[in-house]
């Protein structure tokens, strides 16, 4: 069918041209409010996709229903939107001390070279800490991989679910993509963008829809790409960054199969865990005693 065509090679380009011109059209408004225009985006984001899902799912299972709706992915959208507010409390709070502490100043550095340079810098320090969150090394790597299991317990990826962690693994997300790039005196106008960049690729991984980008894979992470970091196969659950696939391939965790998608997703082992829709079992589970 032609519309499904046109979606697989076209929409992604689509939402890069959308992101790119809703950068530009509020950086270059002077009434602008930095922080409102990242949720702009990603609410228009988030509504176009989901009804692109709507309309064309990839696989049927993955939708988002009801039933899980109410019962597992609004629960942690509610409890994940305090994680993601106190982070921006405390953010704020140490952006305005940072003017003093500062290490360096990138702030001048051409614009296109800071968003690449700060995707660059954002994203190694994501990828470390993702790799954390699975290779439960030590306490600090089995506590990282209890805050992250939740989003990894449901067998679907869809726009919905994307949200689903725990609060604290989306707050240690927050400040660790802000904070370096406010310590390190990058302007405003590029932390915005590797913002709204940022959020488009992380909404594009859990999009339920056959979209592919080609040569583009071995650049950016995207729908292909981190499909497969929910693989319930170990041998597939790879692709650790957000944005760049650049530190997967250089560090080996880099895994692409052209035109496929995984055969199921999820974990294995749930007898491990509290069950997906157990919100306040899941909540205290990170400070229970490891068995
Ligand atoms: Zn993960």
């Amino acid at each position: 069918m032609l519309f499904k065509y046109l979606i697989r090679y076209l929409l992604y380009p689509i939402l890069l041209i959308i992101t790119f011109g809703f950068s530009y059209h509020s950086l270059n408004n002077a009434d602008r409010s930095l922080a409102y225009d990242i949720g702009t985006h990603a609410l228009t984001m988030v509504s176009l996709l989901m009804l692109i899902e709507m309309l064309i799912p990839l696989r049927g299972t993955w939708k988002a229903t009801r039933s899980n709706f109410w019962r597992r992915d609004l629960p942690f959208i509610i409890i994940g939107s305090i994680g993601i507010k106190t982070a921006d409390y405390i953010i704020a709070f140490i952006d305005k001390a940072i003017d003093f502490i500062q290490i360096t100043t990138l702030a001048h550095l051409p614009f296109l070279l800071g968003v690449i340079l700060a995707i660059l810098i954002t994203d190694f320090i994501t990828y470390w800490i993702h790799r954390a969150c699975h290779e439960e090394k030590g306490r600090i790597g089995r506590f990282l991989w209890r805050i992250h299991m939740p989003h990894h317990m449901p067998k679907q990826v869809n726009i919905v679910m994307q949200t689903n962690a725990h609060p604290i693994n989306l707050f240690i997300g927050r400040t660790t993509f802000f904070l370096p790039l406010f310590f390190l005196g990058f302007s405003p106008e590029v932390i915005f963008t590797v913002a709204i960049i940022t959020n488009l690729q992380a909404l594009v991984s859990h999009f339920n829809v056959d979209i592919r980008v080609g040569w583009l894979n071995y650049i950016l992470i995207g729908t292909e790409l981190h499909r497969y970091h929910h693989s319930a196969k170990s041998s597939e659950a790879k692709n650790f960054g957000i944005v760049t696939s650049i530190w997967d391939q250089l560090f080996g965790t880099f895994y692409y199969n052209p035109g496929e998608i995984p055969e199921s997703l999820g974990l294995e082992d749930t007898d491990l865990y509290p069950k997906e829709t157990n919100i306040i079992g899941l909540m205290i589970y990170p400070f229970t005693r490891n068995k």
